[in-house]
């Protein structure tokens, strides 16, 4: 596996800064169990945010202050690379509790296209979700609307930013507008995760416009 499409740096910067949100921190954490690269940009980003801390001017915080902090350090999300068990990404294979993609209950929404959704902690803002879709489609040419992250798990896609495949995530600012056309071979399954809830409705509503391809 070549990893040629990473998280970008204000993505890994919020990451390492615990700011991420939960469901982009999920993606973001599926990718960084896959990717080395992005392991070492997040402990220098780590390390750069504890010289910032130890820079700043000392002040007295009370117990229940620092208790609460420390205790809140523990719940980061840390990534684990990947065992050699399952090519499935540690943070994923958690949530779906050992499940493999073909025991999932996806939902159908479109001729070659399934969506599963994947659980969130209850007050987390935004939608993490599995996508698949056949071979050989293509989606219609759509923007960014906020922020969002798409990890390829399994096929490919292909679009004017390059070639997505296993363990690429495409981490688009919100002016890029792209035509993704599924790879021919293999479904392609990819982790989806946003912020803004009504956004994935906004984008599945262009995924389920009239496919070109099909
Ligand atoms: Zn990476």
């Amino acid at each position: 596996m070549t990893i040629i499409h990473h998280l970008d740096d204000a993505t890994i910067l919020s990451y390492a800064a615990g700011t991420l949100g939960e469901a982009l921190s999920v993606a973001a954490a599926c990718h960084i169990s896959m990717c080395p690269e992005c392991r070492t940009a997040v402990s220098k980003a780590e390390a750069l945010g504890g010289e910032i801390l130890d820079d700043l001017q000392s002040t007295a915080v009370s117990d229940v202050l620092r208790a609460s902090t420390l205790a809140s350090l523990d719940d980061k999300i840390v990534p684990k690379p990947v065992t050699a068990k399952s090519d499935m990404p540690a943070p994923l294979q958690r949530l779906l509790a050992g499940q493999g993609f073909a025991q999932l209950r996806w939902r159908k929404k479109a001729p070659g296209v399934s969506v599963y959704e994947l659980p969130l902690s209850k007050n987390a803002k935004g939608s993490l979700k599995l996508l698949s879709i056949a071979s050989g489609m293509s989606m219609l040419e759509h923007g960014h609307g906020g922020e969002e992250l798409t990890l390829v798990l399994q096929g490919a896609f292909k679009d004017k930013v390059g070639r997505f495949a296993r363990g690429d995530i495409a981490d688009l600012d919100e002016d890029t507008e792209h035509c993704p056309i599924i790879e021919e071979g293999e479904t392609c399954i990819c982790l989806y995760a946003t912020e803004a809830p009504s956004h994935f409705k906004t984008f599945l509503g262009r995924l389920l416009q009239p496919f070109l391809g099909i």
